[in-house]
């Protein structure tokens, strides 16, 4: 008896969950099995979880010309971020430079907890407009919601598969609600299309911040000849959109006024 309570009181909440649909910043529906708010409180935890194995190993890069560089450069997107998106002004923004001199990387968890790797930096020559543009595009994950909707495909995926193991006695309705939660992480956008969300928005922040937004595309072009080898790790998580580099081409003259109406008042 308790065995069928459990798996009710399951269904249940799993149906609850299924009903959450938003719109991000970038006027996409997105489903969702993790709220916004959830996956920040769950990053604020994850980010500690990878920042202290870090620490300990001394991997915290503590050079202060370079933490002071990559502040002033984030601090300036920061600024752009809550323009754009207010309740962002809550959010507990910080960044962290982390001494792996091989590895191209950067990332910003839901909330505003960002980090960068020194091989992104180093290994690319990185000039600083080009680092805005990397973390201009890793704000705009976080603010278009993208953690929590990649949670959301890894929560369908789990969800499933722990109600396929409860059900063994697989009655109709647990099988068909677990399908319908796969399918659900099936038919949620593209990563690509997220990619393509990040690269707009990012390059704007990065306009509106002062950095030079024909970076975007040399950006992108010294990752790309950083791929030789395996590929970058940001590559692997950044599924490049089509054409994104004409992409980004096509917005330069879009972002060209903002880029020097902010560099007017220097
Ligand atoms: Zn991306």
């Amino acid at each position: 008896m308790f065995k069928i309570t459990a798996k009710t009181i399951l269904f249940i909440s799993l149906i609850g969950l299924i009903s959450a649909c938003v719109t991000n910043i970038a006027g996409r529906k997105q489903v969702m099995l993790v709220s916004e708010s959830s996956a920040i409180q769950a990053s604020k935890q994850a980010y500690v979880n990878t920042l202290s194995p870090l620490e300990k190993a001394g991997k915290l890069n503590n050079d202060a010309k370079l933490v002071k560089r990559i502040n002033r450069i984030t601090d300036k997107l920061i600024q752009q971020a809550v323009a754009k998106r207010p309740d962002s002004r809550q959010w507990e923004w910080s960044v962290k430079v982390i001494d792996e001199p091989e590895v191209i990387n950067a990332w910003c968890m839901a909330g505003g907890k960002m980090a960068i790797y020194t091989g992104l930096i180093n290994k690319l020559s990185a000039t600083d407009d080009e680092i805005a543009q990397v973390m201009g595009h890793e704000i705009s994950h976080a603010l278009a919601n993208h953690s929590a909707e990649r949670m959301s495909i890894a929560m369908a995926n789990n969800l499933a598969l722990s109600l396929l193991k409860s059900s063994t006695e697989a009655s109709d309705q647990s099988m068909s609600l677990a399908a319908a939660a796969a399918q659900i992480a099936l038919t949620l956008p593209n990563s690509r299309k997220s990619e393509s969300e990040a690269d707009i928005l990012g390059i704007e922040l990065a306009a509106k911040a002062g950095f030079n937004p024909n970076a975007a595309v040399t950006l992108w072009q010294k990752m790309a000849q950083a791929g030789g080898n395996g590929g970058p790790e940001f590559m692997s998580t950044h599924p490049s959109p089509e054409n994104r580099q004409q992409a980004l081409k096509k917005l330069i003259p879009q972002m060209m006024p903002l880029y020097k109406a902010a560099n007017k008042n220097k």
